[in-house]
């Protein structure tokens, strides 16, 4: 195989971007973005095109328009809101209509790993139904500012009391915020090779006052809409959110993805504090030319080997918060300083669902052990049996039950519990996918979520500990609803390129070099 110049690699993705730009693929191709060398600094700058033109993206927010239109009208990240301006036009048509915040430093973070990061990106637009490439009816991963926009709720012990924020913060500021809750100085939010963190600790949202032996938990429910959460909460919906509320706030705007706007990338730039550029994981699915490698970490088989693909910069929140308290010298020796519950990236918490599964020799990990999961009719926490025909929803609602007993047995007494927990959820992404932001199954997949969270906040009631605890509640992004009209693949237009390639996820377009001709 010979390898490409960087000439070589310019022209190609050049023909790419060509033909990914072109108007009869304007329905199902929303942006494509890339990386080039701007030559006054020799650094990289953000690009990104469609069919109407093309734009440099700079860090500060100004667009230099180098053909056509601008591409993206606005960054805005509290666009769309009040939450009646989404519902009135939900799925913009055209990437003039839409958002997407912190464009440049998104997709540089995707362009900056030396081995994983894809040559081109295309996006898909809101409205785009690709079931044969495994596309749902709601869907998540663009920049845009729906599927990028997670809710954020803190609350409790430490948290200021502000109901509803008219503001937003980003994913990757969950990791320095915990830890900084957690008692971690912060001098120390710092990633393993001294660099700062991407993310910020959302000091504004705190009272100042310094925690004792805190106890944090933060929870996530996986691809929950920020919109519709606060909404279902105000209307008395989700009475467990209403009460975190109550003692405490959230943020109108949520808290802005990393891009791509999917699921693991984004669990662990919130566990990291930073964007996939430095911790690796780039996508649920990508390719690594170092290795020669098809990387799917978000996969049931795969999920308990996440700190294979972290890069040597990681620190997870876990360790930051270990290196506070040898194990040794806890006051409650072998109980655990973090716990890890349903998250795949857990590298360094003391208690992890993840590592019972290494441990429990399963060969296929977590998809080998679906028979010891809980039978998911038995549920007390479903709202619609008739979900139960969803298999992923069906298998959610059964790992999320496990997730509450692991949370229970965690949490017998404040004595005993982690100063930092970390609590996954998974069903609200699957009611999400199966019928789209605001459908019954969506609704119902976050009215289950929320019965489980009253489930544990009544535990802690019983032991009288509740406010004790400071809490923090987020997911990986959010969602919009496809519309089934809108169908197509770009592939063929890539093939008739005779360029070769790979494309991943769809959406990462790797060049491969040309086979050897000798
Ligand atoms: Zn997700």
């Amino acid at each position: 195989m010979s390898t490409l110049s960087r000439a070589q690699v310019s022209a190609r993705c050049e023909s790419f971007v060509a033909a990914l730009t072109s108007p009869d693929l304007a329905s199902i191709v929303d942006l494509v973005v890339w990386v080039e060398v701007d030559p006054s600094v020799d650094g990289p700058v953000a690009m990104a095109a469609s069919h109407i033109g093309r734009a440099w993206l700079h860090l500060d927010g100004r667009h230099q328009v180098l053909e056509g239109l601008d591409p993206i009208a606005s960054e805005d990240p509290m666009a769309f809101l009040p939450y009646d301006r989404e519902c009135a036009s939900p799925g913009p048509r055209t990437s003039r209509e839409n958002s997407y915040p912190y464009a440049a430093s998104r997709i540089l973070s995707l362009f900056a790993d030396p081995t994983r990061s894809p040559d081109v990106a295309v996006m898909h637009t809101p409205r785009h139904f690709f079931p044969e490439q495994g596309g749902h009816v709601g869907e998540h991963g663009s920049l845009d500012v729906i599927q990028s926009r997670a809710p954020l709720l803190l609350s409790g012990k430490g948290i200021a009391t502000r109901g509803i924020v008219d503001a937003h913060a980003r994913l990757v500021d969950v990791c320095p915020t915990l830890a900084v809750l957690a008692g971690v100085p912060d001098a120390d939010l710092r990633d393993a090779g001294g660099d700062p963190l991407d993310g910020r600790v959302l000091t504004a949202y705190l009272d100042g006052e310094q925690l004792v032996k805190p106890k944090v938990i933060g929870i996530l429910w996986d691809g929950a809409h920020c919109g519709d959460l606060l909404q279902l909460a105000e209307s008395g919906e989700l009475p467990g959110i209403a009460r975190l509320l109550a003692n405490g706030m959230a943020l109108r705007g949520g808290a802005v993805a990393h891009f791509p706007s999917v699921t693991l990338t984004n669990h662990t730039s919130i566990l990291t504090g930073l964007g996939p550029g430095r911790h690796g994981v780039l996508g649920n699915v990508f390719y690594d030319r170092g290795t020669g490698e098809r990387v799917v970490p978000n996969n049931s088989a795969a999920w308990h080997r996440s700190a294979e693909w972290l890069r040597p910069a990681v620190r997870t929140v876990f360790e930051m918060v270990n290196s506070l308290v040898p194990q040794g010298d806890s006051p409650h020796a072998g109980s655990p300083r973090t716990a890890c519950v349903n998250e795949a990236v857990d590298r360094g918490a003391d208690y992890s669902t993840m590592a019972m599964i290494r441990d429990s020799g399963s060969s296929s990990g977590a998809a080998g052990l679906d028979d010891q999961l809980p039978d998911a009719h038995a549920s007390v926490h479903l709202h619609d049996t008739a979900h139960l025909g969803d298999s992923y929803f069906s298998w959610g609602t059964q790992v999320d039950d496990l997730g509450l007993a692991q949370m229970r047995q965690l949490w017998e007494s404040l004595e005993l519990a982690p100063t930092l927990t970390w609590w996954a959820s998974v069903v609200s992404d699957a009611g999400h996918h199966a019928g789209g932001p605001r459908s019954a199954i969506a609704r119902d997949s976050l009215r289950d979520s929320d019965s489980r969270l009253m489930s544990f906040l009544e535990h802690l009631d019983g032991l009288g500990i509740t406010d004790q605890v400071t809490f923090l509640l987020t997911a990986d992004h959010g969602f919009e609803g496809s519309d089934p009209t809108v169908t197509g693949s770009w592939r063929p237009a890539l093939e008739r390129l005779d360029i070769p390639f790979r494309d991943e996820g769809p959406g990462f377009i790797y060049l491969l070099p040309d086979p050897d001709q000798t």
